[in-house]
């Protein structure tokens, strides 16, 4: 185990903060009179969501063999990387660490808080330069890093997570959005080793719950009793709670969208690798492609004028566009415009 000091690296406001406790959650009733939240008494939705998720951080819990208290539940990952940046960064004096290029969200969050986002530049394979990790981390000091594995929008696994983790001098965020396309182990088997350590999953994603708008952060239990402090006390509602744990208790579902992602993945490279316009085609541990265009404009703006919505890289990442995997009938749309490119 490493020696950490978690409590050093917090905000003090934060450590000073009482967290709100909603008496009901926190206790054990056989048939309650609930007399003591102002709810309406009518209706379907009438009553406030356990604050405390404990029904679905028990599924969780037997599903990853984490403990219940080693798991927070957030309004979506964003709102949790919103409550890390929170936790973590006094505003207008500390910063946060990204790879560049990744996800825009921490950067937005930071932002918000004040706080300044050192990037640390990917190589042309965005893998990470060690020397450059080490190097930028000694200088500027950043409080979090949070590092993307597979990365958005690159689609590449970061290799050798730990020595990330174990040289950092803060907390480390390994967002795994991501990580059920990529078959690839969790980082959550380093908890144990790591107090410093937050790992993030989504039910946005393979589980084909981005409407339900729930993440999970894994973490040691002093850093998810502070996530638990910080949150808005009903930050998931009674919908999304009930839709998710019913969800989850059916692993086939997943297991079938990620099969089906992976097939499409396979039929989609064939394609894009026989396309005149399409330059290189980035291999994806994820569920989008990276994808290198001859006329990078051009090919835009034509799936757009087909109603095909993709994501622009370009300029950032040099005539590249990421575009997501649909369903066979969606990417077959996709690649009978990318044909027509050849002739523009
Ligand atoms: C999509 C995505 C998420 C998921 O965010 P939610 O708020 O859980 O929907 C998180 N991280 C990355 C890198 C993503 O691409």
């Amino acid at each position: 185990m490493k020696e950490f000091n978690i409590n050093s690296l917090v905000r003090k406001n934060i450590l000073e903060l009482q967290p709100y406790i909603s008496f009901r959650d926190h206790n054990e009733f056989k048939n309650p009179v609930l007399l003591d939240a102002n709810e309406s008494p009518f209706g379907e939705l009438n009553r406030y969501p356990d604050s405390t998720q404990k029904e679905l951080k028990q599924k969780l819990s037997e599903i990853k063999n984490i403990s219940t208290d080693q798991i927070a539940v957030g309004n979506g990952s964003d709102e949790l990387i919103d409550l890390i940046v929170k936790i973590f960064c006094e505003p207008k004096k500390d910063s946060i660490l990204i790879m560049n290029p990744s996800f825009a969200m921490y950067g937005f969050y930071a932002s918000i808080n004040e706080n300044k986002v050192i990037k640390l530049d990917l190589n042309e394979n965005f893998e990470i330069v060690k020397n450059d990790f080490l190097k930028i981390s000694a200088g500027f000091k950043p409080k979090v890093f949070f590092l993307c594995s597979p990365n958005n929008p690159t689609g590449n696994v970061i290799e050798d997570v730990e020595f990330y983790i174990k040289n950092f001098n803060g907390i480390v965020v390994v967002d795994e959005a991501y990580i059920e396309f990529s078959g690839k182990k969790s980082c959550t088997e380093l908890l144990e080793k790591y107090p410093n350590l937050i790992v993030l999953q989504t039910f946005s994603k393979a589980w084909g719950m981005a409407g339900a708008r729930v993440g999970i952060a894994y973490s040691s239990k002093e850093i998810i009793k502070l996530i638990n402090t910080v949150k808005s006390p009903y930050n998931v509602n009674a919908l999304s709670l009930n839709k998710i744990i019913e969800t989850i208790t059916k692993q086939e579902v997943t297991k079938n969208n990620i099969e089906n992602t992976l097939i499409e993945i396979s039929w989609l490279k064939n394609e894009f690798e026989a396309i005149n316009c399409v330059q290189k085609v980035y291999s994806t541990h994820a569920n989008f492609f990276l994808i290198e265009f001859e006329n990078v404009e051009k090919v835009y703006k034509k799936l757009l004028e087909n109603e095909i919505l993709t994501s622009k890289r370009s300029p950032q990442i040099p005539n590249c566009i990421r575009i997501n995997v649909g369903n066979r009938e969606e990417n077959t749309q996709l690649i009978k415009v990318l044909k027509q490119c050849k002739t523009i």
